[in-house]
């Protein structure tokens, strides 16, 4: 069983049309105006409450085979006055739902969910710096050739004991060379990682504005969701939470509300 599959089993309820018919008029208003195959979300269920911090919170979109689920914890819903799905929708849950319908329309879903988006610009950056440390390394060993040849001479008046400490010299700066390397390169491909996925983010955001025309409605919502997550913070301290106020996964909140509250039609 996949993993969204198990999620969706153990802690969610699928919600039908019948149920939220306001809010299944919202989400085919969006695919309508987005008119893209990509941007439909196929299903919606509802976490159910007390699921913890992270999914009580969450507003998400996630590939579950071909389908694009939308799932929605209790306490967004409540933030965004969703108390029952009957309700209607506010401007905010809107441009939030629409923003989840932009994550399915660039397809950034299978990569936000799989290991390699957390773990394959890093690896990727590690092994890239030790290949540039071990091609800096040969190139330096090349150009001391000649260099070595006229030490040649000079070697063979030292003595085994001062040839000896050399090799492990040179064992030892070859090692701090490599390690200095693989963390340059770790360092590099977390960052590649983090710029890519906050990219998806302001695209996700982009999305939002341009289909409701509006750039507004998502900063607005932003707003609330920080006053809501920095009360919490400081009370229940949660990676998840603090994460999507600045983060790996999230820019800082305030530069997504200022880039959506400049948003204007182009
Ligand atoms: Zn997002």
């Amino acid at each position: 069983m996949s993993a969204v599959q198990e999620l969706l089993d153990k802690k969610c309820t699928m919600i039908t049309e019948a149920e939220a018919p306001h809010l299944f008029e919202t989400i085919k208003k969006i695919s309508a105006k987005a008119n893209h195959k990509d941007a439909v979300l196929h299903e919606v269920y509802f976490i159910n409450p007390s699921s913890g911090d992270l999914y009580d919170y969450l507003a998400g979109c996630m590939a579950n085979g071909e389908k694009n689920v939308l799932i929605l914890g209790e306490k967004i819903r409540k933030i965004f006055n969703h108390v029952s799905p009957s309700d209607k929708i506010s401007e905010e849950l809107e441009a939030v739902i629409a923003h989840e319908a932009g994550h399915a329309r660039f397809r950034d879903l299978k990569s936000m969910g799989s290991h390699w988006m957390s773990f394959g610009s890093p690896l990727a950056g590690l092994l890239a710096g030790i290949g540039a440390t071990a091609l800096a390394l040969h190139l330096t060993n090349k150009h001391g050739e000649d260099k070595e040849k006229q030490l040649a001479e000079l070697d063979k008046i030292k003595d085994d004991s001062v040839n000896k400490e050399d090799g492990s010299m040179k064992f030892f700066t070859t090692a701090a060379c490599y390690l200095a390397g693989a963390a340059i390169g770790l360092g590099g491909g977390v960052q590649v990682g983090k710029i890519l996925r906050h990219n998806m983010e302001y695209r996700a955001d982009l999305f939002s504005a341009e289909v409701l025309q509006n750039g507004k409605p998502l900063a607005k919502a932003l707003e609330k969701l920080k006053e809501e997550l920095s009360k919490l913070k400081e009370g229940m301290p949660s990676n998840s939470i603090a994460d999507f106020l600045e983060g790996w996964m999230h820019p800082p909140i305030d530069k997504r509300i200022e880039r959506l509250n400049n948003w204007s039609v182009a």
